[in-house]
């Protein structure tokens, strides 16, 4: 079996780096887990690294951790479903939301559970993902207002994921502008002003002026040592706490170009030989097949560490050329991923995690 090895302590220490950083700049953080499936032990170095706040895309993630015993406050974060309201009742603690049809069915869950529900509304800067538009907020604030069992514990944003609009220093003004208006008119201070994600890295570090803003939701930027707009390596970060780990399982020498008429893979892509002219004199490589292919990870997330060239992959192989390496039959190859391909990986039930 292939398999991710994942390095806690490397996670751990990114966790509390940032922690410390941020901390000078009175923001607080969200630890986003969803790009490990909510993993419990991943989860629970997080909170040893003092993230009391896990926020995760799917209920059925948060739902795991809780029930393997992971001490933290969790975040939904992504727009309830109405098909999951009682169970995000009975295992969120604070719930991302727009629309206010749901924010009622919460309302109505969390009376009949006994349970006071917190909410954080996310407005729409520009990025069209989730977000209700700026001059719909004052009045969907006072509706939430209203309602019983339901605490609105804040106001948030997310930028640099759908349309790729970027959080600089305009958009936060404007964002905390916004939530200074609605703490004002209510008379209310909200513990969470989540100006956003990874990519908010460079400005919350760099920006002279916070503002209000007072809180991120970080995922890559802990697991990945990655943020800011060009999700660029972050300093005194690892980037390879995740690592995957492959097995040579065929090793040849075979010609470097096909033979016979080319024209598109097992997925409908156009072979990569289309585009490359055929040598005047074909020439033998050591063309080795890994035990993972597209099923398991996404080739184009790979970088290998040994200098060997992956040429593609199937969706049970990854096809590589192992150049001057003298590896054999059995041997493991060891890649840095990124975040999609981890993601897969993660996903994957054949793909083993390994902790060290
Ligand atoms: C995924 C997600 C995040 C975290 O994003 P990263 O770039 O991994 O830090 C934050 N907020 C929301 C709403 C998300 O969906």
């Amino acid at each position: 079996m292939s398999y991710l090895e994942i390095n806690l302590e490397k996670i751990k220490h990114n966790a509390e780096y940032l922690k410390n950083q941020l901390e000078h700049k009175e923001i607080s953080i969200i630890g986003i887990t969803k790009l490990v499936l909510g993993n419990p032990s991943i989860a629970r170095i997080l909170t040893k690294a003092g993230l009391n706040y896990l926020g995760d895309s799917r209920i059925g993630n948060i739902v795991r951790m809780k029930k393997a015993g992971v001490k933290a406050k969790f975040v939904l974060i992504r727009n309830p479903a109405l098909s999951e309201i009682p169970l995000i009742i009975k295992n969120c603690d604070i719930s991302l939301n727009t629309e206010l049809f749901t924010i009622k069915k919460l309302s109505i869950e969390a009376l009949k559970q006994n349970k006071i529900h917190s909410i954080i509304i996310m407005v729409e800067m520009g990025d069209l993902r989730e977000g209700v538009m700026p001059h719909d907020l004052d009045k969907l604030v006072e509706a939430v207002l209203k309602l019983e069992n339901i605490k609105l514990v804040g106001i948030g944003t997310n930028l640099k994921c759908f349309a790729g609009v970027i959080p600089d220093a305009e958009k936060m003004r404007n964002f905390s502008g916004l939530a200074n208006l609605i703490q004002n008119k209510y008379d209310i201070e909200f513990k969470f002003i989540s100006a956003g994600n990874s990519a908010n890295y460079d400005w919350a570090i760099s920006a002279s002026n916070l503002g209000i803003i007072n809180n991120l939701r970080l995922g890559t930027a802990i697991l990945l040592g990655k943020g800011g707009i060009e999700e660029a390596p972050i300093p005194n970060l690892h980037q390879d706490a995740f690592t995957f780990v492959a097995e040579i399982v065929e090793l040849k020498e075979k010609p470097y170009f096909p033979n016979g008429i080319v024209t598109t893979n097992a997925f409908g892509e156009p072979s990569i030989f289309k585009l490359v002219k055929k040598p005047k004199k074909n020439y033998l490589i050591k063309h080795a097949l890994l035990n993972s292919g597209r099923q398991d990870v996404e080739e184009k997330g790979l970088e290998p560490i040994d200098d060997v060239k992956i040429l593609g992959a199937s969706s049970d192989y990854l096809v590589i050329d192992l150049k001057n390496y003298n590896f054999k039959i059995g041997d493991r190859l060891k890649f840095l991923i990124d975040y999609e391909a981890i993601l897969k990986a993660m996903t994957c039930p054949f793909v083993s995690k390994v902790f060290i």
